[in-house]
């Protein structure tokens, strides 16, 4: 490993115990400023945000309007209780999203603090929809074996990463969840399919499942877009999400799709699911981008047709969290809206981001470990491989991602790292995930030194892989 690895060894080269509130085994470096894409560190170093935090900061660092609007916002009032008040952030807010989600038939919001926290909120919703419409018998829910979708015990129950689930399995997750094939071309396609069959089969196997299951007995199958923090960016092959739609239409199984990750903006459309054709999701989930990093909000798109039964059911929604709606969240997310809509931002990001992948493929596309680059606008996931022709996967003993995260870190550039999780056959990956403000220039710095890290770890293998 190198010598300045990023959080794993303290300043003065002593391993010490980390900070408690991140994790008790690493060291994080503590930022002092954020500006822009630029994070400046205690000891004045400069670190361009490669990846907007986790995909967070779609706005960059440092934005005055949204911390006017905060403060505006903590001046009018910090808090109210949303079982009997509402503001005029989260009025707002919801109404600039439904503007947004309207054409896709999504016509409330609701608003909470995290992602997980949306996850297990659209699983209530979920349920409670087929309560009101009196099939008590759905109880399960299908996701696929490559998910994140939180860490709350529901959101994680539905997610399929193996080592953030371990140790919770068979004790605290639910059982009523199973999982068919991700859609992910690089590694599921076979030689001699063409993408539209690719699709069919993997629209087959959900149908299957279904089947296997009862499709009577099925609540919602769950879905990222576009997979982000398990598998980097796996955009779905065409036609996919429109035959899912379809399926789950077959046998009245709602559909959730996850893009607390992949959408606000980040794809070059405000939503990621909006290019997959013909595809309405029944609950949708935002986070991360929608407050930009600015305050802990996450979102919940919810279609007219789960409202319409909600309303004629035996309550509207039984799910009460003191901080839902808060109004500092609430100001945050819509300043972050306001700019994003100014600036044209989204449109921005599909333009710019045919510019990044362009940089992306021609600097590491040929790159000997270098197995896949995938993505779209700022949302760009590179798949590390030991050998490109068979796929294989570094062991993870390896930690090929840590390597060129550290690589990067000691550069000044943060990418989000991780490892392969699906039944041991995908490759250790990097996230770039820059704020939608990013320049041409910008983004061409953050590909040369992802390019000189990447380069560095090749070197540092060396003749050691075989
Ligand atoms: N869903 C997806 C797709 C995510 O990537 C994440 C976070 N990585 C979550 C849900 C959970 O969001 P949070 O960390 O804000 O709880």
């Amino acid at each position: 490993m190198p010598s300045s690895t990023v959080s794993y060894t303290a300043q003065n080269g002593t391993r010490e115990p980390g900070l408690m509130h991140r994790s008790l085994l690493e060291r994080p470096h503590q930022v002092v400023s954020g500006s822009g894409i630029y994070l400046t560190l205690a000891d004045g170093s400069r670190i361009i945000d490669g990846c907007g935090g986790a995909a967070v900061a779609v706005i960059g660092h440092g934005n005055k309007e949204v911390k006017e609007a905060i403060i505006q916002q903590y001046s009018d009032v910090a808090y109210v209780h949303t079982m009997t008040y509402t503001t005029s952030s989260a009025e707002e807010l919801a109404n600039e999203l439904t503007e947004l989600s309207k054409p896709f038939g999504l016509t409330k919001a609701f608003f909470v603090c995290s992602g997980s926290e949306a996850m297990d909120a659209t699983m209530k919703l979920a349920r409670q929809y087929h309560f009101e419409n009196g099939q008590l018998q759905r109880t399960k829910f299908v996701s696929r074996r490559q998910a994140y979708h939180g860490g709350t015990i529901g959101a994680m129950s539905v997610s399929s990463n193996l080592p953030r689930k371990i140790p919770y399995e068979g004790a605290l997750l639910l059982d009523n969840v199973s999982y068919v094939s991700p859609a992910y071309a690089y590694h599921g396609q076979k030689d001699n399919e063409t993408e539209d069959q690719y699709a069919a089969r993997l629209v087959q196997e959900l149908d299957d499942e279904f089947q296997r299951q009862g499709p009577e007995t099925v609540i919602a199958f769950v879905a990222e877009t576009v997979g982000g923090a398990t598998a980097a960016c796996i955009t779905p092959p065409r036609g996919y999400f429109a035959g899912v739609r379809k399926v789950c239409d077959k046998y009245g199984i709602l559909l959730i799709l996850d893009e607390v990750m992949c959408g606000s903006g980040r794809m070059g459309t405000y939503f990621a699911f909006e290019p997959e054709g013909d595809v309405r999701p029944d609950l949708l989930t935002l986070g991360k981008g929608l407050g930009g990093g600015y305050a802990p909000i996450a979102g919940i798109l919810i279609s007219q047709r789960v409202v319409d039964v909600l309303a004629k059911g035996s309550a509207s929604f039984v799910h009460g969290q003191t901080y839902q709606a808060h109004p500092a969240g609430c100001a945050a997310a819509l300043a972050v809206q306001r700019v994003l809509k100014r600036e044209d931002l989204v449109a921005k990001c599909h333009t710019k981001g045919a510019f990044l992948e362009k940089r992306l493929r021609s600097a590491l596309g040929d790159a000997k470990y270098v197995g896949e680059i995938r993505g779209r606008g700022f949302f760009w996931g590179i798949e590390y491989v030991q050998d490109r022709a068979s796929k294989r996967p570094f062991k993870p003993e390896v930690k090929f991602h840590k390597r060129i995260h550290a690589a990067a870190h000691d550069r000044g550039l943060a990418i989000y790292p991780g490892a392969g999780t699906i039944d041991g056959i995908n490759g250790d990956h990097s996230i770039l995930a820059p704020p939608l403000t990013a320049t041409e220039e910008e983004l061409e710095e953050m590909v040369r030194l992802l390019k000189e890290a990447y380069d560095a770890v090749e070197e540092e293998l060396g003749s050691t892989m075989k």
